[in-house]
């Protein structure tokens, strides 16, 4: 028997939930219309519209980068740009599609943890140049929540920066890749994270929750919505058979084992941190609010991973672990015992005792 793996790259390493398996395999039944134009759709949209509390257009996509790249240019103007962290997914890891789809300019802003913040936001846009035929016009700011490092706004800080965002003429875009994990540590309703706050689109992510490359375009203003399907099929995201991805999204929010699912993996970071964070030399470098860890570990300890059946990312001197849904616990010990043990640090429960 081969050693098991503990994978802890990313939480796209996981399976599929078994219920929205099931619901592909209902959806197979027959045939359906094709490019959204199916029943599965049209009860997702229902879904949508049930679990944030007002009407929403929902397009299926089988990408974040997509939905990214799709949203950021329904808010476009052709000579703008789009106001995000430096950290963000958009700004850093899409290869420039909202670049590519935009035709913007990006201005990424620092911000102290992994956030933006409302005062730095609009001494940002205060100095933007609007109406200034030198100056790209701001037309949309990214809120990624949660964050690339996995960090936190709460609903107030996003209401503060939808507030500034409006103010100065912008629209509001959510990356939500990890919504779910965002809904189960903040216990707040789908609606109270986005648009009673202000947000205008969002992009919500269930592949790294348990779905089939199933993620979706949610906007909440129809008139935002309306030139979205000719962008997507001009970008080549029109689903010739969106009924499984709308399919999955149906089951997805039918009930809450996606909030059930994120939390398990949020409180396996927990764990993980805690362990972690326990032993000397370890520093863990953002604030471990989901199911994702930053850390900088001593070379031994990085050493002692590389040797041993463990998976994780590297990111210059610091590394990062992600919790799934389908974790096993197992690893959790496997991996802090490893970092333990390349430490020189004894065991809880294995402290010699004290004589007498
Ligand atoms: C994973 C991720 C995405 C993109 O998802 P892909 O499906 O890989 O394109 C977008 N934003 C954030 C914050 C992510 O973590």
């Amino acid at each position: 028997m081969t050693a098991p793996v503990y994978d802890f790259r990313s939480d796209n390493v996981g399976g599929a939930a078994p219920e929205l398996l099931e619901a592909l395999v209902t959806a197979n039944a027959g045939t359906a219309s094709p490019y959204g134009d199916d029943d599965h759709t049209r009860a997702m949209n229902a879904r949508f519209t049930a679990a944030f509390e007002r009407p929403v257009t929902a397009l299926p996509v089988s990408s974040g980068t997509g939905s990214n790249a799709v949203a950021l240019a329904a808010l476009a103007n052709p000579y703008g740009s789009i106001y995000c962290h430096e950290s963000a997914h958009i700004n850093v890891y899409e290869c420039g599609a909202p670049e590519f789809y935009t035709g913007a300019k990006l201005v990424a802003l620092p911000g102290r943890d992994y956030k933006l913040h409302a005062d730095e936001l609009d001494a940002a846009l205060s100095l933007a140049g609007r109406g200034n035929p030198t100056r790209v016009q701001p037309f949309a700011l990214n809120v990624t929540q949660p964050t690339d490092y996995g960090t936190l706004y709460r609903p107030a800080e996003i209401a503060a920066l939808c507030e500034i965002a409006h103010a100065h003429g912008l629209k509001v875009h959510m990356d939500g890749a990890r919504f779910a994990n965002a809904i189960a540590a903040l216990g707040c309703s789908p609606a109270d994270l986005t648009w009673r706050c202000g947000v205008d689109a969002l992009s919500f992510g269930a592949t790294k929750n348990g779905a089939m490359n199933a993620e979706a375009v949610v906007v909440f203003d129809p008139a935002l919505a309306a030139s979205i399907p000719f962008r997507m099929k001009r970008g080549g995201l029109v689903l010739s058979k969106a009924r499984y991805v709308s399919a999955q999204l149906d089951r997805y929010l039918a009930d809450d084992r996606w909030i059930e699912r994120a939390r398990r993996a949020n409180e396996h970071a927990a764990r993980l941190a805690a362990g972690l964070g326990a032993l000397p030399g370890v520093t863990i470098v953002a604030p471990v609010e989901i199911n994702m860890i930053f850390a900088r570990l001593p070379d031994a300890a990085v050493a002692a991973l590389d040797a041993g059946p463990l998976r994780y990312y590297k990111l210059g001197r610091e590394v990062r672990f992600v919790c799934r849904h389908d974790q096993e616990p197992e690893g959790i010990a496997a991996l802090v015992d490893t970092v333990r043990a390349a430490l020189g640090s004894p065991a809880p429960g294995r402290v010699p005792l004290r004589p007498g």
